[in-house]
Parts: C-alpha cells; sequence; structure tokens
C-alpha cells in the first residue's frame, strides 16, 4: 500500500482529491483557508509552481509532511483560473502532464493500473508476468496490459503519431494492448485534457492570492510580449510556398482538406510564429469545423516537445502526399529549387518580400540548387 504523500505527484488521483476535499470542502473553503497567515506557505508553493509552468514547462512536487500539500496543486490551479488565460492554463497542463509521465515511468506495473483505475475508471488489466506472456501469440508478448478500446480512445486521439491509431493497435474482443510506458502516457495525456476542459468561477481573493496572482499575471504579460505573435497580413502571405498557399487557399475558402494537409498548415503557420487563436480562424471556415476539436488539435501540434511544437513536413513528404503544386505541375516558383522544406522557402521568401527584393536571379548564383522539376 503506498503512503499518501506518494499522491501528492498525482493531483488527479482519488486520494489526492479526497484528502484536498477533506481539508477544503469546496473553493470558497480553500480561500478561507488560504487567508490564514499560517497556510500563506501553500499559496507561496503553488504561486511557485505556476511560475515554473510557465518558465520551465514543468512542476515539482512540495513535500513538506504537512498534509496542507495536497492543497498546494488547487490553490495553483485556483490562480491559473483567476487569471483566466488560454496560453496559461495550456502551460499548466504540459507541465502538470509532463510531470505526472516522469513520475509514472518510474513507478510498478500494478500502481499503475490502479490508479488508472481508480483516478479515471478506466478498465485496464495485465496480461501476466514475463513467464506467462511468453506463451502468448509472438505479436503480444511486448506488451505488459489491455485496456479497454472506449477507454483508450478517450486519449488517443489527440495523439498525433501513427501508432496511436486505432488501426495500427492490436484489438482484441474490445481491449486494446498497451505497453506501460504507454498507460503513463495516456494518464498523463488524461490529466492534461482535464485542466485543460475544467473552469472555476474564482469568488474574491484575500490579499496574499490577490498578489500571487498579479505576479503570475504581470509574469505571463512579459512571456507573451517576448514572443508576440505575427498576423496573417498580405505580406506574409506572399512568402507562403506554393505548397502553403493551396492548402491555405483550399481550407479559407470552405473546402474540407485532408487530415495531412491541415495538420501541414497548422504546424507551418505555428512554426512561423503564428498565435494559436489566428490558426483557428483560419481553419474555422472548413464545412466540419468542431471549435473544441480543432481548438485541441492546434494545441496538441503546438505544445509538442515542451512547446516547441511539431515541425511541418518537407518538400519530399510532401510531394508523396501530392501536395507540391510545383512536383504535379500546376504551379511554378524558382525558389522551390533550391530547398528542401517549406520553411526554408518561407525564410527566404519573407526576406525578399521584406527587403523588396524581387529579381529571383540571385538563387542561380548564391544558392546550390536542390531539387528540380
Ligand atoms: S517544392 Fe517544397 S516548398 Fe516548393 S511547393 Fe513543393 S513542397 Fe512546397
Amino acid at each position: 500500500m503506498a503512503s499518501l504523500s506518494k499522491y501528492l505527484m498525482y493531483p488527479f488521483s482519488l486520494e489526492a482529491r479526497q484528502t484536498a476535499r477533506r481539508l477544503a470542502r469546496d473553493i470558497h473553503a480553500l480561500v478561507e483557508l488560504l487567508d490564514e497567515p499560517s497556510n500563506h506557505y501553500v499559496v507561496g508553493a503553488a504561486e511557485e509552481r505556476v511560475y515554473e509552468a510557465l518558465t520551465r514547462h514543468d512542476v515539482t512536487t512540495t513535500v513538506t509532511g504537512n498534509e496542507l500539500d495536497f492543497l498546494v496543486y488547487p490553490t495553483a490551479r485556483l490562480i491559473v483560473e483567476a487569471i483566466g488565460h488560454p496560453r496559461l492554463r495550456e502551460y499548466q497542463a504540459e507541465a502538470e502532464s509532463k510531470a505526472v509521465n516522469r513520475h509514472l515511468n518510474r513507478e510498478r506495473e500494478d500502481f499503475v493500473t490502479a490508479l488508472a483505475r481508480t483516478s479515471f475508471d478506466w478498465a485496464v488489466e495485465s496480461l501476466g508476468d514475463i513467464t506467462k506472456r511468453v506463451r502468448l501469440p509472438l505479436l503480444m508478448r511486448g506488451f505488459e496490459l489491455k485496456m479497454r478500446v472506449e477507454h483508450f480512445l478517450e486519449v488517443a486521439p489527440s495523439f498525433h503519431r501513427d501508432e496511436w491509431k486505432l488501426v495500427n493497435r492490436l484489438v482484441d474482443h474490445g481491449w486494446v494492448l498497451v505497453r506501460l510506458s504507454e498507460l503513463c502516457r495516456l494518464m498523463s495525456g488524461k490529466f492534461s485534457q482535464l485542466i485543460l476542459s475544467s473552469r472555476t468561477v474564482v469568488p474574491a481573493l484575500p490579499a496574499r492570492l490577490a498578489e500571487a496572482v498579479q505576479r503570475i499575471e504581470s509574469e505571463l504579460r512579459g512571456k507573451i510580449r517576448t514572443t508576440e505573435p505575427i498576423k496573417i497580413t498580405g505580406q506574409v502571405m506572399s512568402a507562403f510556398p506554393p505548397c502553403i498557399a493551396q492548402i491555405y487557399a483550399d481550407t479559407t475558402s470552405g473546402k474540407n482538406p485532408s487530415h495531412e494537409a491541415r495538420f501541414t498548415l497548422a504546424s507551418f503557420l505555428l512554426k512561423i510564429g503564428m498565435s494559436e487563436e489566428e490558426i483557428l480562424g483560419v481553419f474555422r471556415p472548413t464545412r466540419d469545423f468542431v471549435a473544441s476539436t480543432a481548438e485541441y488539435q492546434v494545441r496538441h501540434i503546438a505544445s509538442k516537445a515542451g512547446g516547441e511544437g511539431y515541425t511541418p513536413p518537407g518538400c519530399k513528404k510532401l510531394q508523396s502526399n501530392g501536395f507540391c503544386p510545383v512536383y504535379l505541375g500546376d504551379a511554378w516558383d524558382p525558389l522551390c529549387e533550391y530547398v528542401l522544406h517549406p520553411l526554408a522557402f518561407y525564410q527566404t521568401r519573407a526576406w525578399e518580400v521584406s527587403t523588396g527584393v524581387t529579381d529571383h536571379s540571385w538563387y542561380a548564383k548564391k544558392k546550390r540548387k536542390k531539387q528540380s522539376f
């Protein structure tokens, strides 16, 4: 039986939630309790936790031995909800789920599966120890666990890699085979979803909490200002390579681009510094637009690798997917012969546009051809 303090690392767990609720039954009781000077350490630790999420994309668990440590996470959520900025909520979801994933990967299988069951009500079963698994068909031996398909699908579709697609999984009578590390990833993904989807009406805050909120808010403002997103203007669009220009035109004219085309466009726009909000505006005209799904997908693409985001596919991949109009003979741009990636195209063309260069003959003198059509 795990000690209660271990659940401090898993704020979504039943144990952590029940303990926090016993200490403060609702948000009003929490705010009142945090107003006590003897409990101010909880506010300090929560503020630090949000600050870490914002600046380091990670969080540290506070363990002082005081039961009130269980209120640090709910207070960190309270601070974020009091500010109410979607970007801050995303930072928190990313950092909290990353920390949980790291902790889970150090746990024993029985602890992780029990946590999945009690926290999310997921049906997860062991395929037995190694001596039992060697008797399974070869394909199944690499998996330690199976989980109900409906529980797998609560999170897996939000992951981009092919291995998370149900068609690529071994499914047996409604059970999906998963590795222990995959279950950890699904659980941390579920935790992230819970943070992103929860909204709280925050009551008036006492002075110590209000100060913490103000400090985090100004830190957030500074961070957002230093990475001010660019807007889609005629100048930006004129630097798009033909492949992106085509997908962009299809999307904004209300067609239904394929999943790969959407991924290419969203990851490209994010990489050139466009805000998630503006990208959602680009996808809004598509016929099957569902705001919550689109928001989730764009956020997922943006938050990959600690916020660096996914890199859009290169020219070869786009050509094999039929997304390169130059390769198909439908468009022509001399710069395409000198690049292997749409971002490389954009970088050069954006410089040309901003400096007024319209004569492209310098490519042949200064650049080496990388592909020909
Ligand atoms: S060559 Fe590359 S950059 Fe140019 S249109 Fe094709 S995929 Fe895009």
